[in-house]
Parts: structure tokens; C-alpha cells; sequence
């Protein structure tokens, strides 16, 4: 039977989220879904247009 702390963490769940990833190949800019966007929003990096995608990311808390 495994022991674990009780003060330790459990570990965040990684849920599909949706994200915005920036469609320049050689730019690795990418943004949450979290805003309402009226059109396709631009990479902050690099202003190319952004596409929507779904990653696996840890769960917002
Ligand atoms: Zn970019």
C-alpha cells in the first residue's frame, strides 16, 4: 500500500482545451481560448494570422 502525505498535491488533471496556435511555422506562439475573439485573433509574436486547435493541457484551477 503506496503512502502519500497528505499536504502533498494531487496532480492537475490535463483536460482538451481549446487554443489558438499561431500558423507560422517557424513561430511557436499559441493562446488560450479564454477571450471572445470577433475574428481570428493575430499571434502576439509575430502578427500572422492564429488557428483555432484543441492540446492537452493541465485544468485552469
Ligand atoms: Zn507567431
Amino acid at each position: 500500500m503506496a503512502f502519500f502525505s497528505k499536504n502533498q498535491q494531487e496532480p492537475v488533471p490535463e483536460v482538451e482545451t481549446k487554443v489558438w496556435s499561431c500558423s507560422n511555422k517557424e513561430c511557436s506562439g499559441w493562446m488560450r481560448d479564454g477571450l471572445t475573439f470577433d475574428t481570428t485573433p493575430e499571434c502576439p509574436l509575430c502578427k500572422s494570422p492564429m488557428e483555432s486547435e484543441i492540446r492537452i493541457l493541465p485544468e485552469l484551477q
